[in-house]
């Protein structure tokens, strides 16, 4: 943690009203890190972070850890509480961990960083001509450079029913406190997605004793992360759990108890499920409406180059809520090198964004899966893909891997993954690897053992 900035705040002289031999002797008998502030406190931009989410956090922990940071920061969250680790909220709906466990920095964090934290104060505007971002209580707070780290929201669907009591998502912590009384309502519950987020809340609602259908427009479960095999043993470990599913399928209406709750949903295969609780995680939808109604360059969210810099020179963008070459994004490995990225921008050096291969998991307890790459062997004549795969039954060991000229450049495993972060390195590193592909499939061991033989 660096060091407190109490310093700063304390009524101060001017540094222009000092002589420069004048200045030249303060600082000569000050200590360092006092020197630090000091240079910085003659050169303060004023930074404003609009999010206090993950990556508006990550960029703030960047900064704070560079010694060339020299902007006092505000930072604006419309969420009641200091930024929480959001990935932890599928544990904490499963009851796996208590509230404090997904506790990032507390408020004293902020202060002795000297940044300044307006939770529970959303931004509504940001007057560009001016410089200003425009609180929800109408306080305009200029800016020098400004962040916008809004994030996304799950996506909601136009169907008939949406607006009734009882239907959310899962994204907030607000969302686990209301999804962990949800029995109070009865015990059934819907949820609207098969994807890594829908199976999350799933299996955290069944773990609070609910009795649960997944509904999944995919024919398996995790049709973006795994082969239908892998799929389909995932889908057996949660259906003898208790969970249930409706696969190919879509909801078209949400149904009313009489009293403004949702009661049931219908489905488009004709079946109708009895909901007391729906959960919505089938897709999520950039917060850019902030940065496209002051006129920045919009796709699905805000556009932004490889310094994470928006159409307008003094504002930046990262994590869901900005697109990288037609790239948004959903999960935090790639956030944290665009929060890497921009911080050594705001301080006036070179990096740049790239995209890169991202690895993904499922966090339910007791079931090991990862993923990465392409999912399908090409059937192009002139492309040469591999596909190795393995199943041991009896310990429901899977995996799949497909190469592209002796390359990994995809892989499912379920069961024992404990070679997914290996298989990882090997396809980011694109290592050739002819020398050891029989023995590949066994994991890091062997393969390694080969690969040297032949080096
Ligand atoms: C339950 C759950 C589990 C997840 N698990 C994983 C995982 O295992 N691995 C993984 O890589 N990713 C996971 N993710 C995704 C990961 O959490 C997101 O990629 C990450 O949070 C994105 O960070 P962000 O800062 O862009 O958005 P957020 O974290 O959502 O932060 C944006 C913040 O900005 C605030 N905001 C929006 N508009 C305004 C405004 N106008 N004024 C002020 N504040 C505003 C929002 O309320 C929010 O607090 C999970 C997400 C969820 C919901």
């Amino acid at each position: 943690m660096a060091e407190p900035e109490n310093f700063l705040r304390q009524p101060q002289a001017p540094f222009s009203f000092l002589g420069q031999t004048g200045l030249r002797n303060r600082i000569a008998r000050r200590p360092m890190t006092e020197l630090r502030q000091i240079q910085r406190a003659q050169h303060r931009q004023r930074l404003v972070v609009i999010g206090n989410g993950m990556a508006g956090h990550r960029l703030l922990e960047q900064l704070v850890a560079r010694d060339d940071r020299s902007q006092e920061i505000h930072v604006f969250g419309d969420e009641p509480s200091p930024a929480y680790n959001r990935i932890m909220l599928s544990p904490l709906l499963a009851g796996e961990i208590t509230p404090d466990a997904i506790a990032l920095h507390d408020r004293d964090w902020y202060a002795a960083n000297d940044i300044t934290l307006h939770c529970d104060s959303p931004v509504m505007t940001i007057d560009r001509e001016r410089r200003e971002v425009v609180s929800a209580e109408g306080t305009r707070t200029p800016y020098d450079q400004l962040v916008l780290a809004t994030g996304s929201r799950p996506t909601k669907f136009p169907l008939p029913g949406s607006e009734l009591d009882g239907i959310h998502g899962f994204r907030t912590t607000h969302d686990v406190d209301t999804l962990t009384r949800a029995q109070e309502h009865g015990e059934h519950a819907v949820v609207i997605g098969g994807g890594l987020l829908g199976l999350e809340a799933a299996e955290g609602l069944r773990k609070r004793g609910m009795s649960i259908t997944v509904v999944h427009l995919g024919h398996h479960l995790l049709n973006r992360q795994l082969d239908e095999y892998a799929a389909r043993l995932l889908q057996q470990e949660l259906e003898t759990r208790g969970l249930h599913f409706e696969l190919g399928t879509l909801a078209t209406a949400f149904n009313d108890n009489g009293q403004g709750r949702v009661s049931s949903v219908t489905l488009k295969n004709g079946h109708t499920l009895k909901a007391d609780t729906v959960v919505v995680a089938a897709g999520i939808t950039p917060n850019a409406e902030l940065g496209r109604d002051a006129g920045l360059a919009c796709g699905r969210a805000i556009i932004v180059d490889d310094g994470m810099r928006t159409s307008d020179p003094s504002i930046y963008a990262l994590g869901e809520c900005c697109e990288f070459e037609t790239t948004t994004y959903g999960l935090v490995e790639p956030i944290w090198r665009q929060a890497e990225v921009l911080a050594a921008r705001l301080c006036g050096k070179d990096a740049r964004y790239r995209d890169a291969l991202t690895a993904t998991k499922l966090k339910v307890s007791g079931i090991n899966l990862y993923a990465f790459g392409v999912l399908d062997a090409s059937d192009e004549p002139a492309v040469h893909d591999d596909v190795l795969t393995y199943f041991d039954p009896e310990n429901g060991d899977y995996r799949r891997l497909i190469l592209r000229d002796n390359r990994l450049i995809g892989a499912v495993l379920y069961g024992d993954t404990a070679a997914g972060p290996w298989y990882f390195q090997q396809s980011l590193d694109s290592r050739d690897l002819s020398h050891c592909r029989d023995a590949l499939l066994f994991g890091a061991h062997d393969a390694t053992q080969r690969l040297e033989e032949a080096a």
